[in-house]
């Protein structure tokens, strides 16, 4: 830290990615991102907008908004692209949120809530999870805060059904409620149906986990046209290319190819389910997780140490050292194939540990 750095941002603690090592091959199930390639359509356009990366990007992404537009039946009005999702959700930490309009989100969450949070000097609370680690959605009906939440949770992986979305919402009318749906493509329910009724509804969503396009960082927010107008005065005032040229054809191709994201989801989450299943038979407990990763412990065996067995065999996966999910490990649910290396592993691991 130089003596120059603003005091604001002396105790800011940044967001800790996942590894991407470089040193040796790794099987990644890390990160959440796909096993799959891009859409080839998605490449394709891709390479064609770099023969014009001489020219900035369409600031406003004309086509791709209608495209998502049309994808969730609304109108492009509803739509702000952006440079991953994390972008979406550092806008509205910045707008909805102040030192009278607090924040509120799960304890065991996404954790660049947290890190937006403090960015920004709002205030915030951190509700705990049931003791199963699900969401309540009482504990999000009387805080008179903006609301963040991942639907399905991250890392637990556990959803709420929309009645519990809409009575959040119903009970928030003068606050913001954030769904952030990272990974509500591998469960088939969107909260952005509820946008015609509910002013106050931002659905996030993500080109990195579905789409294969994690680096290419593409995200999109959903919501009535005076919050997107909202966002939008933020983002024209921070960087109005924020999505690049090649980004956003990519972005445009893959929703061109909408068959092959579906394939590609629901074969994740039939590997996911057999994962699911695979790890309880040897003994895991696992949440009921409907997105593209697993959450397990086992009542045995230490977290860490399985976490660090793994990685030793080349596989990484991801773990928390905090106290309620310290016994766990996030697994990035990939092919059949690697599904099975990884099992082969952990029965492995788990036998030389008895
Ligand atoms: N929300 C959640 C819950 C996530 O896990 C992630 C991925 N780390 C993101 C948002 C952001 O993803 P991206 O910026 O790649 O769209």
């Amino acid at each position: 830290m130089s003596r120059y750095l603003d005091e604001r941002f002396c105790a800011l603690l940044p967001y800790v990615p996942g590894e991407q090592p470089r040193d040796r091959k790794y099987l990644k199930l890390n990160t959440n991102e796909s096993p799959y390639p891009p859409s080839p359509r998605a490449l394709e356009a891709a390479a064609e907008a770099a023969r014009t990366l001489q020219l900035y990007s369409d600031p406003q992404c004309t086509l791709l908004r209608e495209k998502l537009a049309a994808l969730y039946g609304l109108r492009p009005e509803n739509v702000i692209c952006s440079n991953g999702s994390d972008e979406i959700l550092d806008f509205a930490f910045a707008v909805f949120c102040g030192p009278s309009r607090p924040a509120v989100f799960p304890d065991i969450t996404y954790g660049f809530y947290r890190v937006f949070a403090k960015k920004y000097g709002v205030p915030f609370r951190e509700i705990p999870l049931r003791d199963d680690l699900s969401v309540d959605p009482a504990d999000y009906e009387t805080n008179g805060a903006t609301v963040f939440l991942a639907n399905p949770n991250a890392p637990t992986g556990l959803a709420l059904g929309r009645e519990a979305i809409e009575r959040i919402l119903r009970a928030n009318p003068d606050r913001v409620v954030v769904i952030d749906e990272a990974y509500a493509d591998f469960s088939g329910g969107s909260a952005a149906p509820l946008i015609a009724d509910y002013e106050n509804l931002l659905v996030t969503g993500t080109f990195s986990k579905s789409r294969s396009m994690a680096g290419a960082r593409l995200g999109f927010g959903l919501a009535s046209p005076a919050l997107i107008g909202d966002l939008e005065r933020i983002r024209y005032s921070t960087n109005p290319y924020n999505v690049n040229a090649m980004t956003m054809a990519a972005g445009i191709g893959a929703l061109e190819d909408e068959a092959y994201t579906r394939a590609n989801c629901r074969a994740i989450a039939e590997n996911r389910d057999f994962l699911q299943s695979e790890l309880k038979k040897l003994g895991f407990t696992v949440t009921d997780s409907k997105a593209n990763f697993v959450f397990a412990a086992h009542p045995d065996f230490d977290g860490a140490r399985i976490f660090a067995a793994l990685r030793e065999r080349g596989i990484l996966v991801r773990r928390w050292d905090e106290p309620r999910i310290r016994s766990y490990n996030r697994i990035t649910v990939g092919t059949r194939e690697q599904m099975n290396v990884l099992l082969a592993a952990v029965r492995e691991i788990l036998e030389e540990m008895k």
